[in-house]
């Protein structure tokens, strides 16, 4: 019998369908604060100047395309190892070691599957996340234990996080944003992150560290202050990084996965596991946009470039949280907390008619949880959108 007829009706992607509603609102003004991407102040989201620079000289000189192997371009990934985890010790002594993979997505994957094979049963991870963390776990049989990520004064909520990790059984690992939280845009403090590191090394936890955003937030050295800080905690830990934010790379998939061991003569055969779960999924990570940071990365005037560009895309995100936390009760709710969050996201708490509202009334579209990409923001419209929000929410 035919068994493809089987398979379920899956629901569409939320954010992609928005994306669809959006093109078709003929509305001249409408407003997209829906998918997380970068826009200028002109709604534009470019390619880095520094990345057009390496792509032009990636054609004249690329001179084979030959397989690399299932790590990928490890000139790439050594590359980024000391902004991520410090110049001054790059892989802790020999303690630590990546691979390129197919996005942070594709790392988060890889990292998830080695945890299940090494006998992990369940991921601690705060709430509301990342949607494809949890379908990830689900995806590979991996339980889930979530905590409150936020409290109602858009602040981390401490105690939630606690609890968690002090309710954790053997065969828990915890999976943590370095910085700009998906969704909410609440970060941890660095006194915080020296807290959570002190917590999870005492109950022994495998930290897992999300780190999509780096850079996007206070700095590149500020926001891997969490990260870092586990890491000289604790004797094990997996990274999960991705280019494609701060890079501006996004289609190119671009990121990497990094282990951190505490013997440095077990990291191959744990590596080994990386290159064998790669295999069996994409078997090799796609070339262009890692060699294209590579690059970047190899020359230092490309270098000051990317990070001069990222200084702009941050000040534009901070001018944009500026405005809105400057008008601060508008309507019933209040955007003064946005002012101190971080990266492309914060969760304005509509409830779901008014985000239909500001749909239907205002052309303005964003994720049914109030998720806005601040980005979507621009001086044209940004005062729009305080108005519509009032109107709707008042
Ligand atoms: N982690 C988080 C928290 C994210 O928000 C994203 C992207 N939306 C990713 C990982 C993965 O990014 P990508 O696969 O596009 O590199």
């Amino acid at each position: 019998p035919a068994m493809l007829s089987n398979l379920q009706q899956q629901p569409a992607d939320a954010l992609l369908a928005l994306i669809k509603l959006f093109d078709a609102d003929p509305r001249a003004d409408k407003i997209d604060l829906g998918v997380g991407v970068y826009r200028t102040g002109q709604g534009d989201t470019p390619v880095f100047g520094a990345i057009k620079a390496a792509e032009r000289k990636l054609v004249a000189e690329q001179d084979s395309k030959a397989y690399l192997g299932p790590e990928g371009d490890m000139g790439f990934v050594t590359a980024l190892m000391p902004y991520i985890f410090g110049k001054a010790s790059p892989d802790m002594g020999g303690r630590i070691e990546g691979m390129q993979t197919p996005g942070g997505t594709g790392s988060l994957r890889l990292a998830l599957a080695m945890v299940k094979r090494a006998g992990y049963s369940r991921v601690i991870v705060g709430k509301p996340s990342w949607p494809n963390h949890n379908q990830i776990c689900a995806d590979l049989g991996l339980a889930v234990s979530e905590f409150n990520h936020a409290g109602a004064d858009g602040k981390p909520d401490m105690d939630a996080i606690r609890a968690a990790v002090a309710g954790a059984a053997e065969g828990d690992c915890i999976l943590l944003h370095g910085c700009c939280h998906n969704p909410t845009g609440i970060d941890y403090s660095n006194a915080q992150w020296d807290e959570i590191a002190g917590l999870i090394a005492e109950a022994k936890l495998l930290p897992i560290i999300d780190l999509a955003y780096q850079g996007l937030g206070l700095g590149m050295e500020e926001d891997a202050y969490g990260l870092r800080r586990v890491l000289v905690a604790v004797p094990e830990a997996l990274i999960a990084y991705s280019c494609d934010k701060n890079f501006g790379l996004y289609r190119d998939r671009v990121g990497a996965l990094y282990a951190m061991v505490s013997d440095p003569t077990e990291l191959g055969r744990i590596m080994s596991n990386g290159h064998n779960l790669a295999r069996a999924s994409w078997s090799q990570p796609p070339d262009h946009g890692a060699a294209a940071v590579r690059l970047v990365l190899e020359d230092e005037t490309l270098t000051a470039q990317w990070l001069d560009e990222l200084d702009q895309m941050r000040d534009r995100m901070r001018q944009v949280r500026a405005i809105l936390a400057a008008a601060g009760k508008v309507g019933g709710v209040d955007l003064a907390p946005v002012g101190g969050q971080n990266g492309l996201f914060s969760i304005i708490p509509f409830t779901p008619d008014q985000v239909q509202e500001m749909r239907s009334r205002h052309g303005i579209y964003f994720a049914g949880s109030g998720r806005i990409n601040v980005a979507g923001l621009t001086t044209a419209n940004i005062q729009n959108f305080i108005d519509a929000t009032a109107e709707v929410t008042g």
